[in-house]
Order: C-alpha cells, then structure tokens, then sequence
C-alpha cells in the first residue's frame, strides 16, 4: 500500500536535526474557530471539522507525516479525550464508542459504549508525543473518525481531512428512521429503517399480540414512527425514547405467532420477519442469512490465506549478534538460514510470497521488521536468532522457539534481554516503552487474535526442527522480544542454537546445518498451513 508506506514516519539520523524545526512548526500550529469559508489551502496540514462552527486545526509535517494535534482534533470532531495515566493511554469519548489510543502502539481499541464490545483497529501510524503534546497522523485520524461516526469524512487535497456535518440532513440526525411493512406469502416483513449501525436489539413477542423491540444506544425519528399506518401486520404503534435506547411496541395481528429479528446484511436496517401460522417468508429470510454467512466466510478467508510469509534474519550491519566461541557472528548464520528458507518456500510453496526484513547485511531497527511485516500484509512472521550464554564454551545447547508472552523464567528474561539489547544501537530508543507487566496486556490484548496460531506455529515448527535436525529440542517458550511487539500476524522467534556450545556452533555455521534447519521450518510451515486453512475454513480463525 504506496499510502501507508508514506505515512510511517523515518528513523533516520537527520530526525534529531530536524525535530527542531518540527517542534517550531508546532508551537506556530495552533487551533483556531473560522466562519463556513475556508482560507486558501496553505502546504500545512489541516483537519477541518463541520459541526456546529467550523473548526479548523492546524497541524504540522513531522518526519514527511502530515500530522495534528490529538486532543484539539479530537474535541472538534465533538468527543472528549481522558488521559489514562498509568498505561500512557488516551481515551477518546465519542456518542457511540470509545476509542483508546496507546502511544507508540499501531493498535486503536475501539469500545461499543451499548455493548461494551472492543475492537482492535490498525492504524496507519502510531499516535506520538512531542513536548508533553500528543499528535496524530491524519490518516490515522481519518481510520479513527470512519470507525465511530457515520458522519461523511473526506479529502480536500493531500493535506486537509474534512469531517462533514452529519446533521445537516435532519433525517440522518437519528439512526431509526422509519418502518415499514410488506406482506408475504404467509407473512410479513417489517423493515425498521436505520441510517447507521444499530446496537444491542431485543425483542418479545407476548402471546397477547404485543411485541416489544429495544435497540440500545439508538435515537428514533418517533414522529415518523408514531405515523405509520395502522393496518395489516400492524394494528398500533407506540414509540419510547429513553436516554440510553429506543423501545418500539408494537400490537401486532392476531394470526402472527412468531417474530425474529435480524440485520439486513445490505443495509442497517432491522428486518423482522413476522410469521404467521405458515410461513414462507421464514425461507426467505434463511436464504438472506444463508448468503450473508457465505459472503463472511468468503471475506474470512481471504483475510486469513497464509499468502504472504515474512522472513526476519535478525541483527545485520553494525549489530553482529552473539558471537560465537569460534567467533562466528549470529548476522551471518541467521541470514544464511533465512536465505535458504526463503528460497525453499519459493521452490515448495510457489503461491506463497516471501518478504525479507533484510536480504544482505544491513542494519533494521527491531520496530521497522514487524511494520514492513504489516505493509506487506504478512500472513507469519517468523524472527530467526541464535542463542548464546555468557560462559564461552559452555554445554548448553538446542534450539528454542518463543513467543511474545511475559518472560515465565530468569532464562527466558535473559535470551530477550539478549535480542532486546540491539536497541542501545538504534538512533531514537523512545519508541521502546519498557515492557512492563501493564505494558504486556495491551500487547497480548492486540496479539489475542494471532495468539492460537502463533502457538500451532510454534508447536509444529518444534516437532520439525526436532525430526530434522540433530539440534536438543528445548522446546516451546515465551519471552518478551520487541521485535514481535507490532505484529499483526502470528509471529514467533526461533532460536535456532547456541553459538557458545562448540557442537551448535559447528553446526549453524556449516552450509548443510543451515539448510538442514531451513528445511526443517519449511516442514514446520507446509503442515502448519494444512491446520491453519483447516482452522480457517472450519470458522476457527479468530478475527
Ligand atoms: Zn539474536
């Protein structure tokens, strides 16, 4: 995506040289009230929302990002924002949802206020802090603003989003319209005409003809309601509006003895099929879910096709890596395996597409592997390292795979204190929040979708590993390894053996003990997509 490749901001050395510049800029930027015509567009970056006034925000370019201040983009898009201190949060308050941004983490989580139903949504960039003020890309306000409003929202030019004003057209200011009804052969259905997505929605049909319909966090056209003619199906409508849901009853005729509700897959609407004592219509809203279901399904796995494998050799460049007792650096050997890797997957899984984190010895900060891994919609991630103890030579030897858990052991801590350490090699350590205890349930809450096949990875890749290679299987264990943190795939890290073991040593760095190992993941993933495309089309696929 050529958009969201110019939206991630650069790590390059000339940042810290021009975040001076930057930070004037902002200081300039500043959130000013106009009247309904609009200045000239100036090269600045500018969100422009239409509600009651027009307010405009003014921004700035930060590291080629166009981007606004958070908190005054946010207010004039008509929410509030709270910060939640202890985990370096912001919660964004909108009518309908609620939105929390953690900083420097890609992942929105997306609260339904009704129901209380998170989502994870991705967002092109981060949020960001400079001087104690936070800033938000625009295109990740623009994924924001399209996940909790209907409100239209839009570009004027490159630099300038424009959130519309949902309320200019009264009909849109609620979300239950109108409702209508048409008979059926042996039925009826009722249409409840909704301008956006409806919340939680109940119904009870008593057996006195009353049937009583609560949509919550929903406002009702009630006069629109209260109009709709009395006859057929309907006998009386009644409409009560309460702060928080509308309630719509209904007496219904006498030869209806069954109501069920469901949303129209094509629109927002709620369809009621009201059935009398045969129902046809029963069929023809079974084939309406039937269709909607196979359309899900179809979506589901096109989203989940392991298509694209990413390849991540670790280290590279100015970082070596553990060195080995021969000397041997971890940047080669793991290079070489990935190479190989790669190449067996084109040969064995040729509809499978390979990306490299790196394909030749350079150095690539930790948080841009698993960002390119996203850019290429990566299907897996897999991180490949070597191990080492302190002690050279030392006997302990086997290869581990880990996942992006918190570190369960002092050996565990220590192999990702050891992987983590290349930070100290990257120009703007800030990115890194330290992985605290708080830090890993957002973390494991953004990776929850991945987790079960990260595992299944994990668990088969162990096996083929221990089949194929004269490697000591240590098995599967987690730790907390940056590199895994923005992933959105299943990911895991394997290390591969120890340099500091003269056995493993000899082997990592031998052609054949490279292929071997290369190999021994190809199996890994070949029966790890067999379970995977399973899983998917069985409906297990998570989100
Ligand atoms: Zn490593």
């Amino acid at each position: 995506m050529a958009q969201r490749t110019k939206e991630i901001p650069t790590a390059d050395p000339a940042w810290r040289s021009r975040r001076r510049t930057a930070l004037a800029v902002l200081i300039i930027a500043a959130v000013s009230t106009a009247s309904a015509t609009f200045a000239p567009s100036d090269s600045l970056p500018r969100f422009i929302a239409i509600t009651h006034d027009t307010t405009i925000v003014r921004g700035a370019i930060l590291d080629g990002v166009p981007v606004v201040p958070l908190r005054e983009a946010v207010e004039a898009a008509g929410a509030s924002v709270a910060p939640i201190d202890s985990l370096a949060a912001l919660d964004l308050r909108f009518r309908t949802h609620h939105v929390r941004l953690i900083e420097r983490n890609p992942f929105a989580v997306v609260f339904v206020r009704a129901t209380g139903e998170a989502d994870l949504v991705q967002l092109p960039a981060p949020s960001r802090t400079y001087g104690g003020r936070a800033y938000l890309s625009l295109r990740s306000l623009e994924a924001v603003l399209r996940g909790v409003t209907n409100a239209p929202v839009r570009w004027d030019g490159e630099h300038t989003l424009v959130l519309e004003d949902s309320t200019a057209d009264p009909a849109s200011a609620f979300e239950i319209t109108g409702l209508h009804v048409e008979q059926r052969l042996n039925g009826y259905l009722m249409t409840v005409r909704a301008s956006r997505p409806l919340g939680t929605v109940e119904s009870w049909l008593k057996p006195d003809g009353w049937l009583f319909l609560t949509v919550e966090n929903a406002r009702a056209d009630t006069v629109a309601l209260r109009s709709v003619r009395a006859g057929g199906a309907i006998r009386q409508v009644l409409v009560f509006q309460s702060a928080t849901s509308v309630q719509i009853t209904l007496k219904v005729a006498p030869d209806v003895e069954a109501a069920e509700v469901l949303k129209d897959p094509n629109s927002n609407d709620l369809l009621v099929n009201l059935r009398t004592r045969s129902a046809s219509t029963q069929q023809d809203l079974e084939r309406r879910r039937q269709a909607m279901k196979e359309r899900e399904d179809a979506e589901r796995r096109s989203r989940w096709k392991l298509d694209v494998v990413v390849i991540d050799p670790g280290h590279g460049g100015k970082d070596p890596g553990t060195i080995g007792v021969r000397g041997t650096y971890e940047k080669n050997i793991v290079l070489g395996i990935g190479l190989k890797l790669g190449e067996l997957i084109k040969k064995h899984m040729p509809d499978v597409k390979v990306v490299y984190t790196r394909s030749t010895d350079k150095f690539v900060e930790l948080y841009r592997r698993t960002q390119m891994a996203n850019e290429a919609g990566g299907k897996l991630f897999i991180s490949i390292h070597c191990n080492a103890i302190e002690k050279k030579p030392s006997r302990t030897n086997g290869f581990e795979i880990y996942l992006l858990r918190p570190g369960r052991t002092d050996d565990a801590v220590r192999v990702a204190a050891l992987e983590n350490a290349v930070i100290e090699l990257e120009s703007d350590r800030s990115r890194y929040k330290a992985l605290t205890e708080e830090e890993f349930i957002l973390v494991t809450m953004a990776q929850a979708a991945y987790m079960k096949h990260s595992e299944r990875f994990a668990e088969i890749t162990a096996r083929a590993l221990d089949d194929h290679t004269t490697l000591r299987n240590g098995g599967v264990k987690q730790a907390g390894f940056y590199v895994l943190v923005g992933a959105s795939m299943p990911n895991v890290l394997v290390e591969t053996g120890y340099l500091s073991n003269v056995k493993d040593e000899a082997f990592l760095r031998s052609q054949t003990g490279q292929q071997q190992v290369a190999e021994a993941i190809l199996k890994g993933l070949q029966s790890y997509r067999t379970v995977y495309e399973r899983d998917v089309n069985e409906g297990m696929g998570g989100r």
